[in-house]
């Protein structure tokens, strides 16, 4: 366990006002709202005062900055209910006006979208889900925090900090040298017509499907490759079969917008 690197400000929390520890393994993120327009150094002095019995891990200003109360490794009093605090990491964000839906300010609200990401990547939380590792505080007591406005953010802030964790795999780009012909020497075919390829073993084939990921790994010396419904066979000769072993893995996405040499 560590904690963010993205706080740039740290206001160590009261001891008085959170537990040396963890009882249990941390398993979420929960999310607060600070109802009111606050900085977050003032809102960490608020905990920094004994007798307050609440704190949180993190809290995000109105600007965007990202302060650091109580470790990690600590359970911070916040969500009001034991069970949550000992499985979690809280987060108190600033409002960027009181009332109403209780709105967060964009720059806020992307600081938490990162914060969120970090928090999941270094306590391997896997992809949020709003409601499952991604919670909010009315969730484990009877409050109105985080407010109408961050609530309505759930779907979104699990969204975004996933694409953080979990980039777009990049697409890598092909040209081949004829499409459903005859496969000659250091050739790189495309195969989208028929059962089968009709290729002999001297070369690399893969699968691919309609959306041009890769189904599987590629074959090696085989030939005559099953041609997926929807999808396609590349199939590579000597110098292009080697070209699709080092390259191509079940999962890679082409680039066909460039497609015959
Ligand atoms: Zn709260």
């Amino acid at each position: 366990m560590s904690n963010s690197p993205l706080a740039k400000l740290s206001v160590p929390a009261h001891i008085g006002n959170y537990t040396r520890g963890r009882s249990s393994k941390i398993t979420k993120i929960t999310l607060h709202h600070m109802a009111g327009v606050l900085s977050a150094k003032r809102c960490g002095e608020l905990f920094q005062a004994g007798g307050r019995n609440g704190s949180a891990h993190y809290g995000i200003g109105n600007d965007g900055t990202i302060a650091q109360y109580v470790p990690e490794t600590d359970t911070a009093w916040a969500d009001g209910n034991w069970n949550s605090n000992c499985t979690s990491v809280s987060i108190e964000t600033s409002n960027s006006a009181t009332g109403g839906d209780w709105k967060v300010s964009d720059a806020a609200l992307r600081s938490l979208i990162k914060l969120c990401a970090d928090i999941a990547k270094r306590n391997g939380l896997g992809k949020l889900v709003a409601g499952k590792n991604l919670t909010w505080h009315s969730m484990y007591s009877a409050t109105a925090c985080p407010g109408p406005y961050l609530k309505s953010k759930m779907d979104y802030i699990a969204a975004e900090a996933n694409k953080i964790n979990y980039p777009e795999k990049e697409e890598i780009e092909v040209k081949v040298n004829g499409i459903n012909t005859l496969r000659l020497t250091d050739y790189l075919v495309i195969y989208n017509i028929g059962n089968y390829t009709g290729t002999n073993q001297w070369g690399v084939e893969v699968a691919f499907d309609s959306n041009c990921v890769a189904i599987s790994d590629p074959v090696c010396w085989v030939g005559n490759m099953k041609i997926p419904s929807g999808g396609f066979v590349l199939s590579g000769h000597n110098k292009a079969g080697n070209w699709i072993a080092e390259n191509i893995k079940k999962g890679t996405k082409l680039n066909l917008s460039a497609t015959v040499k």
